[in-house]
């Protein structure tokens, strides 16, 4: 397992000029990133919404490339979208799992089969090409510039370190200085997005 903060760090390092949907890793993302207009921090959406969101997104966009970062509590609640978009491949879709074994921001309860579900093997069943698991942080550092370069859609499942939240989620701080709205609008801008 690795730290989602120090991940981050060297993902910024090779994420170009993608369009970036953090997820469950926003709070981390944010202090990385060095081009919030093409952050898309979704806040909490329904959960397992993400990844559906990412992937409409990257049909929209298809001359931007699109990283998702979805988490594996979200995934098992839409294991469905794994087929969807395998099926419609977009070329510009890049789909990280954070899999941290629990269910975190609501108290640390364990997913099922916590320990033992092989993401990328799930992805790479529901017809996912190009398939990657890392539980190191070294080898993740090694092979992400490469794995971004390579056509789209990509699955690479990373075992991250829980960061367990257990205050109310009225009562946490708020993570995101943007509203939804301001970061949908500059987003849109930054796309040259009119309607
Ligand atoms: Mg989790």
């Amino acid at each position: 397992m690795f730290e989602a903060a120090d991940m981050f760090r060297i993902f910024a390092k090779y994420r170009g000029n993608a369009v970036v949907v953090p997820g469950r890793g926003t709070r981390h993302w944010l202090k990385a990133s060095v081009t919030p207009s093409r952050d898309i921090p979704l806040g909490d959406p329904a959960m397992g919404g993400h990844a559906s969101f990412a992937f409409g997104l990257a049909l929209a966009q298809p001359k931007e490339r699109i990283v998702l970062f979805d988490s594996e509590g979200d995934l098992l609640m839409n294991m469905g979208a794994l087929a969807t978009i395998a099926e419609a491949a977009p070329a510009n879709f890049y789909h990280f799992l954070m899999d941290n074994e629990c269910y975190a921001t609501t108290g640390g309860q364990p997913v099922p089969n916590a320990t033992n579900v092989r993401y990328a093997d799930v992805a790479k069943g529901m017809g996912y090409q190009r398939v990657y698991f890392f539980d190191q942080l070294e080898d993740f550092a090694n092979s992400v510039e490469s794995i971004l370069k390579e056509p789209g859609p990509v699955f690479v499942h990373m075992k991250i370190v829980p960061e367990i939240e257990n205050l109310p989620i009225n009562q946490r701080p708020r993570v995101n200085p943007r509203t939804l709205d301001q970061v949908i609008a500059e987003v849109k801008r930054e796309l040259k997005v009119t309607r």
